[in-house]
């Protein structure tokens, strides 16, 4: 209930500045993930986060900008953009890494990642093309098709990808 009001207070953010969205995202992880829609960030920024995750610790501005192909003032704006929005830490000199909203977000699109590229491989994909396929387009997918085509497909553990989790399916 806390959260709820504090989510609204916070809706405001833009007019009380950056400090309160930050406290709300340290206060209220799960309230979050549990209002997800999945559409938040673009395919960029999904890029961004993955690849941070799977880094697993402080990573080198300079290696997000190179590893992913983009140019080292570009890689700072969406980094920049990233940081306000919670999702990571940058710490100067030192290299970026997600925070702990950042790390569950990014575990989702792992997640929704193995989903659909396991689906993909189930309409006669090999894995590398449905992995592929399900990178060009699996950041306009929402949390809760997601959700539904995990629950259609039996609720698989194992993709093509990876291992599946069930957090938001509400399965243990
Ligand atoms: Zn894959
Ligand atoms: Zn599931």
């Amino acid at each position: 209930m806390f959260c709820l009001i504090f989510g609204l207070y916070t809706n405001f953010s833009f007019i009380f500045g950056q400090n309160s969205k930050r406290l709300y995202t340290t206060l209220c992880n799960s309230y979050l993930m549990q209002e997800i829609t999945g559409l938040e960030l673009s395919p960029k920024k999904v890029e961004y986060l993955k690849f941070l995750f799977k880094k697993g610790d402080l990573v080198r501005t300079t290696d997000i900008s190179s590893q992913l192909g983009v140019d080292p003032s570009t890689s700072t704006k969406t980094i920049g953009d990233l940081a306000e929005s919670g999702y990571v830490e940058h710490i100067p000199y030192r290299g970026v890494r997600l925070t702990e909203i950042g790390q569950k977000y990014a575990e989702f699109m792992v997640n929704r990642h193995n989903i659909l590229s396991l689906m993909l491989s189930h309409y006669g994909l090999s894995s590398e093309e449905a992995c592929e396929e399900a990178s060009r387009f699996e950041a306009f997918v929402s949390k809760s098709a997601v959700d539904s085509i995990c629950k259609s497909m039996g609720h698989p553990t194992v993709g093509v990808c990876g291992k599946i989790k069930h957090v938001s399916c509400g399965i243990p």
